[in-house]
């Protein structure tokens, strides 16, 4: 399957991996001046801060390569490759340890740091420790980290990131060399993407790169990966092209579907669930999305706390999506649970609505006349296929497309066969996305095979809209 591995290659493919390609001008500029001092001189403890997909990561690389890179270039600056630095940017260079505190929040693994750091660099002359995520190391852990920023031995070097650097006691800020991270400018952007378009000859015009680096809302991830996705385009991209990916863009996918939702088109909805599925989006990624945006939706009700404003369905929809993240595991099928949720919150509604408007009418309006179905039931059908045999049958129908399509099994539940004649099956739908949803002609199709396997007889498939 499409992973989001597969969309993150040019990312990791084109990770600045020396100093002048650091894409953020002004991180940049702090670690060039960091070559205007002999290395004994430089600090031992950096803390890089800033939002997630801004480079903290690979710049924390780049430091530990000026100390340890064998092949310096003249101004003092990392080769990039020599067997040291390329063996940092991969990530396994025995002397630079990294760490994600996010993982690792015990003061245990800060004391066994702690205890590692008095040993010697196995190779060289420095010893490099990167502690991801920082904040989220506990205050027992901070006091460990403290003592050992306190007195390094003159081997060790500390470069911390994270994202959130209030977190961070100020005793410890106070001894580390701090370099911001803000959100990429456009000119950041342009820099990272002109090093890709240049190395993969991706021929793309200017006002398509420009429009990248727009939506890209400061991130280097979001704008490669927005470039990867048009790279796959044969010939020149054109902003036409751009326009036409980015519409697909994850943010734009989530608007999307929760609009659908919001709106009650459960069809609509679980039409951007299949598409999700055919591009190999991850749609545990995408449903983690979609609460996030819920959750700051439902928070900012209920802080302005507009009248009527904290609506039963967002609460509703966001309980379901929870219940869904919470089956994701367990699933044979990663979007069944996202399916199930969006097929029983839109069904829910329906039937609230339907109560209303039968509870609202008055009652001789509820009486419809009489009609021919129950004379027609009874009229038997040119082959063996009967309505009451079928009736009787339809879990069986169910059950046996379940395997085939987990979310048409779903809906079928909510319909029932209505008249079986001249080798034509009319199911009834209640609902006009089911009804949309089971009339596409892939899946008429599916059931009638479903159909001849269990009866036997070959038979067209109808779907009508009935009213329950
Ligand atoms: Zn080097």
């Amino acid at each position: 399957m499409l992973g989001a591995s597969t969309v993150m290659s040019f990312y990791r493919t084109y990770r600045p991996r020396v100093l002048e390609e650091i894409d953020n001008a002004s991180v940049r500029q702090s670690v060039e001046l960091l070559l205007t001092k002999p290395k004994s001189q430089l600090p031992h403890a950096y803390l890089l801060s800033g939002p997630k997909g801004t480079g903290k990561t690979t710049t924390a690389r780049v430091i530990a390569k000026l100390f340890i890179c064998m092949k310096p270039k003249k101004n003092g600056a990392p080769c990039g490759t020599c067997a040291e630095c390329v063996a940092i940017a991969d990530g396994r260079y025995m002397d630079v340890l990294e760490m994600d505190a996010a993982s690792n929040r015990g003061i245990d693994e800060i004391r066994s740091l702690r205890d590692g750091i008095a040993l010697a660099p196995s190779l060289g002359a420095y010893k490099v420790y990167i502690i991801d995520e920082v904040h989220m190391l506990t205050n027992e852990a901070f006091n460990a980290l403290l003592k050992t920023l306190e007195e390094p031995p003159p081997h060790a070097i500390f470069v911390l990131a994270t994202t959130d650097p209030q977190k961070i006691p100020g005793t410890v800020v106070s001894r580390c060399q701090h370099i911001p991270f803000v959100r990429a400018s456009t000119p950041d952007l342009m820099h990272a993407l002109a090093r890709i378009v240049k190395e993969e000859k991706i021929s793309i015009d200017e006002e398509a790169l420009t429009l990248i680096t727009g939506n890209a809302e400061g991130s280097f991830r979001d704008a490669v990966k927005s470039l990867e996705q048009v790279s796959f385009h044969k010939g020149n991209i054109s902003v036409a092209v751009v326009q036409k990916t980015l519409a697909l863009s994850e943010s734009s996918r989530r608007e999307t579907f929760l609009a659908h939702l919001v709106a009650h088109d459960g069809g609509a909805a679980l039409r951007d669930i299949q598409k999700l599925v055919q591009d190999g989006v991850d749609t545990k990624a995408f449903l983690v999305d979609c609460l996030i945006e819920l959750e700051r939706r439902l928070v900012s009700d209920v802080m302005t706390k507009k009248e009527g404003a904290i609506p039963s369905g967002l609460r509703d929809l966001v309980s379901r999506l929870t219940q869904a993240y919470g089956e994701l595991r367990s699933s044979p099928i990663p979007q069944l649970p996202l399916e199930l949720a969006v097929v029983e919150y839109c069904e829910n509604k329906a039937i609230s609505i339907k109560q209303k408007e039968i509870n609202a009418s008055p009652i001789t309006s509820r009486l419809s006349p009489v009609n021919k179905t129950h004379e027609e039931i009874n009229n038997p059908t040119a082959g063996l296929l009967t309505l009451e045999k079928l009736s009787e049958h339809w879990h069986d129908v169910i059950d046996e497309l379940k395997p085939f399509n987990h979310s048409v099994a779903g809906v079928m539940r909510s319909t029932r066969p209505k008249d079986v004649r001249n080798g034509i099956v009319t199911i009834e739908a209640f609902y006009k996305f089911h009804q949309e949803k089971l009339s596409e002609t892939k899946i008429k199709e599916m059931i009638g095979t479903i159909l001849n396997k269990l009866f036997g007889e070959k038979v067209k498939v109808e779907v009508v809209l009935g009213k329950k």
